[in-house]
């Protein structure tokens, strides 16, 4: 068993801490080469001491010099960077053959796509990379000839219950008929959308089944999740959009399925706790301790499925006409999403005008061919722009 040699891009989210949760009872197995963040230092600094990577990245010159000195003081020789490049330098140069992408949003494209063209393994939780650069994306992973795991527990579930084959060769369809991606329904499966105009960050962030970040808790429950995760279904498995299905499961014990051809459904079931797809994703094609309580199937009163309402969940039908569109459509659709997040979260927007600025910066932009990234990264600042002023309209 040789040492894989992990770089963590997002090491302080929550995706990068249950990922060197799961590293630190496998000293054996894996190496952290480099960590990354945007702000809390500190959390950083504790980071670099415990594994000591080659190289550190956080966002600005100020972080990184309290960095440097934190590390000073503890005498560790983490070389201290800065800025979106120090990303991509941090993929390239800390002599990793492992990337797991959890930066959160379009801020971890570039260098998610640096991993994918330098041939390394990429555990990808960061479905935005690929909801706006899903064609790249890909070819770039098949040019640089690494193996690419989803991180995303759904996309995870599927990948687990797809024969090895059919991931070497998603053209041939194996008698796969559909893809079925479980959805919790988020906190507010049951609300009324007349009683939703008055939610707050924290009740929107409250989870009921999962712990993570505040922007992809938010888009739980809008449901937007789940649409950037058909579009990065779509990609990953190469099956056509209508074969990518919806189940409204709110017990999250199974995390998706596949459908064959002679009637067969096979799932996979466990704990929600990220834990698991990370373990699996940096062992594959091993199992190793995830540090995950076992599943007790026995103490569950029922596992429950429905089909989604689109009414009440409006970003979910967004998502799925950006997914028809095609283009630079998922990609404005992510950007001005993660512009209205954020303004949900922090300037007041009210929860309900989320998905009308969604619709509106939509409607504003032209869809065309998504063929460079130049060109997608264009299409992302100018979509925020045409956000931000459709939020500064409502106030
Ligand atoms: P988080 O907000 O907890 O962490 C995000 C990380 O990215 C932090 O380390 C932060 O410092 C870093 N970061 C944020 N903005 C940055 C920027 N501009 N430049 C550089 N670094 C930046 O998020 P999370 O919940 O861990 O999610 C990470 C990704 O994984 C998201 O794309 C999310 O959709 C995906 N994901 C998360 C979960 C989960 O359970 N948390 C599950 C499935 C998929
Ligand atoms: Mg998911």
């Amino acid at each position: 068993m040789s040492l894989r040699q992990v770089a963590i891009l997002g090491s302080t989210g929550s995706i990068g801490v249950n990922t060197l949760d799961v590293i630190r009872v496998h000293p054996d197995r894996f190496k952290v080469t480099a960590l990354t963040a945007a702000k809390q230092i500190d959390r950083l600094a504790e980071q670099c001491i415990e594994f000591k990577p080659a190289i550190a990245v956080v966002a600005s010159a100020e972080g990184a010099a309290e960095l440097s000195q934190l590390l000073r003081d503890k005498n560790i020789s983490t070389h201290v960077l800065y800025g979106s490049d120090a990303l991509v330098t941090a993929v390239t140069e800390s002599g990793c053959d492992t990337v797991m992408a959890a930066i959160v949003g379009a801020a971890g494209l570039v260098p998610t796509l640096a991993a994918a063209h330098a041939g390394k393994r990429v555990l990808l939780a960061n479905k935005e990379a690929l909801v706006m650069s899903g064609d790249l994306f890909m070819q770039a992973m098949k040019q640089g000839g690494g193996e690419l795991l989803p991180i995303d527990s759904e996309h995870n579930a599927i990948f687990q219950c797809l024969p090895e084959r059919f991931t070497k060769s998603p053209s041939d369809h194996f008698g796969v008929e559909e893809l079925w991606l479980t959805a919790s329904g988020g906190p507010f499966r049951d609300v009324s959308i007349g009683d939703l105009a008055s939610i707050t960050p924290e009740q929107a962030c409250a989870h009921p089944n999962w712990v993570m970040g505040r922007k992809i808790s938010v888009d739980s429950a809008t449901m937007m999740n789940k649409g950037l995760e058909v579009i990065e279904a779509f990609w990953l498995f190469g099956l056509a959009l209508e074969k990518i299905k919806i189940l409204i499961h709110p017990q999250s014990v199974v995390h998706s399925m596949v459908r064959y051809r002679d009637g067969s459904v096979l799932a996979q079931m466990g704990q929600p706790d990220m834990r698991t797809p990370i373990a699996y994703g940096l062992a594959w094609p091993e199992r190793i301790h995830a540090g995950v309580a076992p599943l007790g199937l026995a103490q569950l009163a029922n596992l429950s499925f429905s089909e989604p309402n689109l009414t009440q969940f409006p970003c979910l039908g967004l998502a799925f006409a950006a997914a028809r569109a095609g283009g630079t459509s998922p990609t404005i659709l992510n950007a001005a999403n993660e512009i209205a997040v954020g303004a949900f979260l922090d300037e007041g927007l009210p929860y309900l005008r989320i998905s009308e600025v969604v619709e509106r910066t939509l409607s504003a932009l032209p869809s065309v061919a998504a063929d460079s990234i130049e060109l997608i990264l264009s299409v992302d600042a100018q979509a925020r722009q045409v956000a931000r002023h459709v939020i500064e309209g409502l106030k």
